[in-house]
């Protein structure tokens, strides 16, 4: 079976390394040859939106999928009735604006932070004024890794958020004092079945992930999260892995948002898991069983953001696993991973402790406001 991955990124090259062992062929489409799927692949180059191209990759593969949310879903409709592309459209056309994520979220009773569309400037001081700050303004559209994004501390603040992301479609969205940030990792097969992975804690800097560390052992969150996720999974007749992110709110799930694809937070299930979110996702879309998402002991990824350590000094440390998308570096850049798993929580937050340090993050500042 060849299974064609529109987007060579870290994340199609990680689908790639783990559908390799099942017999699958894989080809990924993207704008450059430079991609880190390049290592694993043959890329077939062209522009996101020029459907003749498309259309011919997808003549190509049995099957598609994608490894970037924002691959414009006209373009995947149009060559679906070629070769079935999972997740399906819908989903990602979900995923691509935050103000129909939020609105599927609530019509799916799950809980999320106060928000108001806004169009104008004056629509930004009336959602101020009933919301209240502090804030987020965010546009709907094309945020990622806390871009799109500009934080409010008080109503004054507002022209200075209007002037960096006025123009275009907006949220203003009440700000969560959270205790936390958790992420749910979630599989639908063709058949309808659903495995959920444990519950993921996340900690950002600067609205870029830095941390995860799993299993995060909340019975009764794990079991609420899972409600939703099938929810979501069932509702959008789902095929593959939905990543779901959450704020922990006076021990309450508050959803953030939902990735129609493997996602950051789930790297750790590689070497943590008994099958990996790639692994699965890529069983999901081929029309395999999904494996089990039992944690084998608990992990903890570090992300390598803008710079690589020297790996020497790295591959001594026993049971540490490194991870190189072979990007060129620059600031704010994920160029690789670390992931560590340990038999007991306690040596996990010793291994991250060290694993930060190589990285070069001291910092575990959580939120866009500290
Ligand atoms: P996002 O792009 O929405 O995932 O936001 C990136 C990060 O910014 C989140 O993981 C949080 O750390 C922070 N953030 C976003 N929205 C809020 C909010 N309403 N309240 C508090 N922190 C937030």
């Amino acid at each position: 079976m060849r299974i064609g991955i529109i987007g060579a990124g870290q994340l199609g090259r990680m689908m790639a390394l783990s559908g390799i062992p099942l017999g699958l062929q894989f080809t990924m489409y993207d704008r450059s040859a430079e991609v880190p799927g390049a290592a694993v692949a043959p890329i077939v180059t062209g522009a996101f939106d020029d459907l003749r191209a498309l259309a011919r990759f997808a003549r190509g593969v049995d099957v598609m999928t994608f490894d970037w949310e924002n691959v414009p879903v006209a373009s995947v409709r149009a060559v679906e009735k070629i070769a079935p592309v999972w997740p399906p459209p819908r989903a990602l056309a979900i995923g691509q604006d935050r103000l129909r994520e939020k609105r599927l979220f609530q019509r799916l009773g799950i809980p999320v932070a106060p928000y108001a569309a806004v169009n104008d400037w004056h629509g930004l001081q009336r959602a101020i004024a009933s919301l209240g700050t502090p804030g987020i303004l965010k546009t709907l559209r094309l945020g990622y890794d806390g871009k799109g994004q500009s934080p409010l501390r008080q109503p004054a603040d507002a022209a200075a958020a209007w002037r960096q992301l006025g123009g275009q479609p907006l949220l203003y969205e009440r700000f969560v004092r959270f205790t936390r940030e958790v992420s749910l990792i979630a599989a639908r097969d063709q058949g309808g079945r659903i495995a959920c992975y444990p519950l993921a804690e996340n900690v950002h800097e600067l609205g870029i992930l830095a941390q995860t560390r799993a299993p995060f052992s909340d019975a009764g969150l794990q079991r609420a999260a899972e409600r939703q996720a099938k929810r979501l999974l069932v509702e959008l007749r789902y095929v593959g892995v939905l990543c779901v992110e959450y704020f922990v709110d006076r021990g309450r799930l508050v959803a953030n948002e939902l990735a129609p694809r493997v996602h950051n937070s789930g790297h750790w299930t590689i070497e943590g898991a008994e099958t990996s979110q790639f692994e699965n996702h890529i069983r999901a879309i081929a029309g395999m069983p999904l494996g089990s998402t039992r944690a084998r002991g608990h992990a903890v990824m570090v992300n390598l953001i803008g710079r690589l350590p020297p790996a020497g000094k790295l591959l001594g440390i026993p049971g540490l696993h490194w991870h190189d998308y072979g990007k060129s570096p620059r600031p704010g850049r994920k160029l690789g991973h670390l992931t560590q798993v340990c038999a007991t929580r306690r040596d996990c937050d010793r291994a991250a402790a060290a694993m930060r340090r190589i990285a070069g993050r001291r910092r575990t500042t959580e939120s866009p406001l500290c």
